[in-house]
Formats: C-alpha cells, structure tokens, sequence
C-alpha cells in the first residue's frame, strides 16, 4: 500500500487526466479488464490525456519504487493490463489515429483499439494487419507480434512498424525506428510491454478498398478430423490473399444453421480471401470444402471493416476466461484427434479451440530479425475456456491446461506471447532464440525492471 499522501497529491497536481485511488469513483470501472478472473487492484491508477502524464506517471512510479501495468486494449488474457498495488497507466484517453494517406501511414496513439486503427485507415481504402476482434488493443497486440487476416499478405502488426514513440523507465519520451535506436526498435516488435509505454506506433498501411470474401463454412463434429486434414493440405499450398482459421465451438444461433445444431459442437472455418479477383477467390476456397459436406455456408464478399468485426459478439468482454496454446510447423495426426476429442468435450458454452493459420508474409523475416521468434510457424492453436460462473473455474481451466498438454506432442515448443494465459513462467518460450537480446536491451533502457507486469524479460 502507498503511503506517501503528498507525493500523491503533487502527482494529481501535475496531471491533466485523472489519478483514481481505491474507492474512488471509476477505480472499478479502470481496473476490470476483458478477462473477469482477473481482479487486481493497483495502489493508484492513472489516466493520461497525453506524453507528458505517462512521463509524470512513469516518474513517480521510479521515484516510489512501484512496478508500472500498462492498459491499452485490456485484452491480455493473463492480465498484464492491471497490476497489484503498483501503478496502472490506462491509456483509454489516447485513442487517436491520424492517417496520412499520401504517406500511406497511420500515427496511432498507445491506447488505440484495433476499430480505431481500422477505421480511421478504411476512410482512405487502406488497411493494415491486425487481429479478429475489433476491440483488441493496438498496443499490447502489436508489441507481441499481432496476427489476423491480412498477415499472410502483409505480415505481422509489428512487422508493419515504421517507428515508436516511447516513454522510457527514466521517464524520457524516446524515438524508436530502423535509423533511431534501433535495438529498441528490435526488441519492440515482439517483446511486449517490457521497454516503457508506447504513446504513439507509425504503422505502414496497404491499399484494400474492396470487400474482402469472407465469412465461415460449418461442419459436424464428426467430419471434423477429415476436415481439418484438408484443411491442413489446402493451408500448404495456400495463396497469401487466403487466410483460414478453423475454430471448435458450440455452434451459435446463425440464420444459416440448421436449428438442430445450435449449441452443439461443431467445425467452422473462417476464411478471408483478400484479393480483388472473387471468382478466383471462390475457386481456391472450393479446394477445401471437398472433404464433407458442409451444414452452413455464411462466407459474402462483405467490407473488411464488417470482416474485423465480424467475431465481436463471441468475444466480449466480462466471461472468466483461461487459454493455454501450442505452435506448429505442421499438424500432426495426433493434434487432429485430440482437437477432436477437446472439442466433444467444451466445458462451457463459450469455449472454443481456435486454430490461427500463419506462414505467408510473416515468414519472409527471419526468426532473430525482430523480438518477435516465431516465424516458420504455419499454425498456432488456442484451447479458450470460456464461462461465467466462479464455480466452475477449477474445472474449466483444468479442461484448458489438459488439452494444451495433450496437443504439445509434435508441437514447435514456442508459445506466442499474447495467448500465453499464465502471468508468468513462459517467457523462454514466448521469446526464444530472441531471450538474451532482449535481456541485453532490458538492462540498457530498463534495468530497475519497472515494466514487469508482462511475460518479463528480467534484465
Ligand atoms: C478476444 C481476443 C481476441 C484476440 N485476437 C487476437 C488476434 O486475432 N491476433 C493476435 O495476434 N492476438 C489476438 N489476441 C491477443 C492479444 O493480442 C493480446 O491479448 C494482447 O496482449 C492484447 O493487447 P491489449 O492492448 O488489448 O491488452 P492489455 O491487457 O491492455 O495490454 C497487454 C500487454 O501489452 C502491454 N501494452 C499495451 N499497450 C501498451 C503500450 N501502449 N505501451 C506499452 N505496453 C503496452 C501491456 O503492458 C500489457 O503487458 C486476442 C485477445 C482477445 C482477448
């Protein structure tokens, strides 16, 4: 507990934003993040309305030896958004985006959310990759890697990083990009929020003013293994413009589902052909629907906007909510049985399997060319235990660390840092080849290791 009531109150006095302390009003409200088993509650919790509030926040944390939890999307799973005791700073005020379409850039302030970045970008028929809900945070998302349906055309989120304005551990607003301090540039394109609080990314933007073919093809979860087998041939050969992410979830109440099946478990694959040339797009995604017959089709040429959101309800906020994952070169026989099996066995409504298709783009940088190590990696699977009631939280988490255990076998041994569902202990797995670079940088810009509310690279 923070003690020093003065140094508070010169705090406040230097803030243009907010400085909310337990049982204030709002306090609540800031520290709830997307996760509901996480209920952390920070000594102070500031909410800066621009650079020179994260400086002051920054400084007093370093000044009252306090460990700094960064909130911009509030999505992590693990809860690294919110801190115990410490100082949280939650950048949902600095939002902003500003594009400029000539450049074909986007200046993106630390707290924005995926639909900021997106919309803003859209306005102008551009677009860059991000994830599939539109209410991730750009900040932790990008930091970690950050993939979703364009990233096999264009690469990670951080892969599309010009530069980074940060505010350091000594509370110095410093520049990061491939001509500015380029180690730090290095480190923040896959090492999470461990080198300061990034107030505002430059990311590069591509041109996409067409609809996208999107949508998801179900099936029953008894044709599922020879789906995904398909699946798994037609993702070897599969053209950039096609990204498909195979989700095992309850089926939910779709027009274009027959009645019978909602709420059972079932197959779906969510594709995006991203090209301008549908006819061709529509011939190349018929190549994976040959395994079975299908029970719903929901796939349309719909705004890429449309296609960002289009995952949002299954996602809100406020569930309990555990994920353990695994990484592969390729899917071995013995992940598609036990997807199966996992998938018979959902332990709550909600809960899903989700299997991301990578490769593409992301593999034209080698592994050690940023923080981020995962590349050569065509699938990474998530097994979501989602539900509401704390009662079941024993058996639900057990249900997501056992079928991440069961599908390690044949899997890469990495884990991608932003599905990683524990608050620490995988942090060699998360950054690999890549940990002691990122230890060497750590001492340099951070070696009282204020940010450490993250999957921590101690320095
Ligand atoms: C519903 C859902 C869907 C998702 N979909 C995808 C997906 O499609 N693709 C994908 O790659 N990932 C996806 N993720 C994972 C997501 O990338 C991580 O949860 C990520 O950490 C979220 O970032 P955030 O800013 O929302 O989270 P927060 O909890 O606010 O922050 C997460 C971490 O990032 C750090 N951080 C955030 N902003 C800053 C900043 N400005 N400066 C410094 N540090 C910062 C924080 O300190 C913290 O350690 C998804 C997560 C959820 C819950």
């Amino acid at each position: 507990m923070m003690r020093n009531e003065q140094a508070i109150r010169n705090l406040a006095a230097k803030l243009h934003g907010p400085l909310l302390q337990p049982g204030e009003p709002g306090y609540d409200d800031a520290r709830a993040v997307w996760n509901a088993m996480i209920d952390r509650r920070p000594a102070l919790i500031v909410q800066p309305q621009h650079v020179a509030d994260v400086c002051a926040a920054v400084n007093f944390a370093r000044e009252h030896d306090q460990a700094v939890a960064v909130r911009a999307g509030a999505h992590n799973v693990a809860g690294s958004g919110v801190c115990d005791g410490g100082v949280m700073v939650d950048l949902a005020a600095m939002r902003g985006v500003d594009v400029d379409a000539d450049a074909g850039i986007a200046r993106v302030q630390g707290g924005a959310q995926l639909t900021d970045l997106d919309g803003a970008s859209a306005a102008h028929g551009l677009a860059t990759p991000g994830g599939v809900v539109s209410s991730t945070g750009v900040g932790g998302l990008a930091l970690g890697g950050g993939f979703g349906w364009l990233a096999r055309k264009h690469g990670l989120a951080a892969d599309n990083l010009l530069s980074l304005d940060l505010v350091t551990a000594d509370g110095e607003l410093v520049h990061a990009s491939g001509d500015e301090n380029p180690d730090l540039f290095w480190a923040l394109r896959g090492g999470g929020g461990n080198f300061g609080v990034v107030t505002r990314f430059t990311f590069q933007l591509h041109p996409l003013g067409h609809d996208v073919l999107f949508g998801p093809t179900v099936y029953r979860l008894e044709d599922a293994p020879a789906v995904l087998r398909r699946y798994r041939e037609f993702c070897a050969q599969a053209p950039r413009e096609c990204c498909v992410w195979a989700d095992l979830l309850n089926a939910p109440p779709l027009p274009y589902l027959p009645e019978r099946v909602h709420g059972t478990p079932v197959l779906s694959l969510m594709q995006c052909y991203s090209g301008t040339d549908w006819k061709e797009g529509r011939r190349i995604l018929a190549g994976l629907h040959n395994a079975a017959d299908p029970i719903g089709d929901g796939v349309a040429p719909r705004p890429y906007l449309e296609a960002q959101q289009f995952l949002d309800q299954a996602y809100e906020h406020g569930a309990r909510n555990y994920w353990s994952t695994q990484s592969y070169v390729e899917l071995p026989e013995q992940a598609i049985d036990t997807l199966t099996g996992l998938a018979a066995a959902l332990p709550a409504a909600e809960s899903d399997i989700l299997i991301s298709q990578l490769g593409g783009a992301i593999d034209d940088m080698a592994p050690e060319a940023t923080a981020y190590p995962h590349r050569g990696i065509r699938f990474t699977v998530t097994v979501g235990a989602r539900w509401r009631e704390s009662a079941d939280d024993a058996r639900c988490v057990a249900w997501a660390r056992d079928g991440g255990a069961a599908l390690a076998a044949g899997a890469s041994g990495g884990r991608y840092v932003n599905f990683v569902g524990e608050a620490s202990g995988s942090e060699r797995s998360a950054y690999g080849l890549n940990f002691e670079r990122l230890q060497d940088v750590k001492r340099q810009v951070d070696p009282s290791n204020l940010f450490r509310v993250n999957q921590n690279v101690v320095p």
